[in-house]
C-alpha cells in the first residue's frame, strides 16, 4: 500500500477544480489547414466560447461564489482580451494552453519551445505577469515536454491520466507538478458536436450527470483531487450548463470540499514535495526495459 497524499488544506477531504480551456477558433486553423481559410461555421461555432459561453460561466461561479481555472490559448486571449481581463477581475487562475492550440505531438522541440515562450510574452503584455500552469492542448505531451516547462519557469501541467491526485514528475530540469485529469471528465468528449464529427451522438446530459456525480462520490471516498475539464463553446450551452450547475449543487451537500483553482492545488502540492510527503514519479522508459 503506497503512501496516502497528506489531507488538503483545513481538513478538507476532496479538492474540486472546475476548470476550463477557452479554446475559441484558434484549434481550427491547425487542426484543419486546409479547410480554415474558407470554412467559416465551425470558425464562428467556436466563437460561442469566448462571446457567449465564457459569460455565462463567470456569471455560474459568481452565483456559487466558486474559484475557477482559465486554460487560454494566447491567440484566443489576444483576440478576446476582455476574457482575460475577466477572468482575472473575477480572481479566477489563469493558465497557459498554447498559442494556436497546436497538438504537441506534430511539434519539434524548437517548435514547441517557441511557442510556449510566445505565449507566455503574449501573456506578460496583456496581463503583466505570466501564468505557472500549463494544460497541453488536446492533452498531448512530448517526451521532453515537462522538462522544457521547468526550463521556462512553468510550474504545473495537467494533461496526463495515471493518478487521481497531484504528484511530481522528475525531469532532467528539475520536478514538474502532474495534477491529473481524465477523458471521462471532459465535456469535449460527451458534447462536441461539429459538421466534423455529426455521426457522433450527442449524449444524454442526464447520462454525463450521472458519470460526473459517479466519479465525484469516488474521488470524494479517496481522497482525490477532482478536476473538471469544460470549454465554454461546447459546454456554454444552457442544456450542458445546467449539467455543470446541478454537480455544483451535488458536490455542496458534502462537507469537507476544498473549492480551488489549479493554481493553489500546485502551491500545495510545492510545498507537500517540500516535505516529502508528495509522491515523485518518473515517466515510463521511451523503449521497453529488458528484464
Ligand atoms: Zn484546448
Amino acid at each position: 500500500m503506497r503512501k496516502m497524499s497528506a489531507p488538503w488544506p483545513n481538513g478538507a477531504r476532496v479538492a474540486v477544480c472546475l476548470s476550463w480551456d477557452v479554446d475559441g477558433e484558434s484549434a481550427q486553423y491547425v487542426r484543419f489547414p486546409d479547410r480554415a481559410p474558407n470554412q467559416l461555421s465551425e470558425l464562428h461555432q467556436r466563437l460561442y466560447g469566448p462571446q457567449v459561453g465564457i459569460w455565462k460561466v463567470l456569471d455560474l461561479l459568481r452565483k456559487y461564489d466558486i474559484p475557477g481555472t482559465f486554460y487560454i490559448p494566447t491567440y484566443t486571449a489576444k483576440l478576446h482580451p476582455d476574457v482575460v481581463e475577466a477572468v482575472q477581475k473575477d480572481g479566477h487562475a489563469l493558465g497557459l494552453h498554447g498559442h494556436l492550440h497546436h497538438s504537441l505531438e506534430v511539434l519539434t522541440l524548437e517548435q514547441e519551445e517557441e511557442i510556449l515562450v510566445h505565449s507566455q510574452q503574449i501573456f506578460r503584455e496583456l496581463t503583466g505577469s505570466v501564468p505557472r500552469i500549463f494544460r497541453a492542448p488536446s492533452w498531448e505531451l512530448n517526451r521532453w515536454t515537462p522538462e522544457l516547462l521547468v526550463r521556462h519557469g512553468v510550474l504545473s501541467d495537467s494533461s496526463l491520466m495515471d493518478d487521481e491526485k497531484p504528484y511530481a514528475l522528475e525531469t532532467p530540469a528539475g520536478q514538474l507538478i502532474e495534477i491529473p485529469i481524465h477523458w471521462l471528465l471532459d465535456d469535449a468528449e460527451h458534447w462536441n458536436h461539429s459538421r466534423a464529427n455529426r455521426d457522433k451522438a450527442i449524449a444524454d446530459p442526464d447520462a454525463v450527470f450521472r458519470l460526473w456525480s459517479t466519479e465525484f462520490d469516488g474521488y470524494y471516498a479517496s481522497g482525490g483531487c477532482y478536476v473538471l475539464t469544460l470549454h465554454p463553446f461546447i459546454s456554454g450551452r444552457w442544456a450542458y450548463m445546467a449539467v455543470v450547475e446541478r454537480l455544483i449543487r451535488h458536490i455542496r451537500q458534502y462537507p469537507g470540499v476544498w473549492w480551488t483553482t489549479l493554481d493553489r492545488v500546485t502551491d500545495w502540492a510545492l510545498e507537500r514535495l517540500a516535505q516529502q510527503e508528495l509522491p515523485v514519479r518518473q515517466s515510463p522508459a521511451p523503449e521497453p526495459l529488458e528484464f
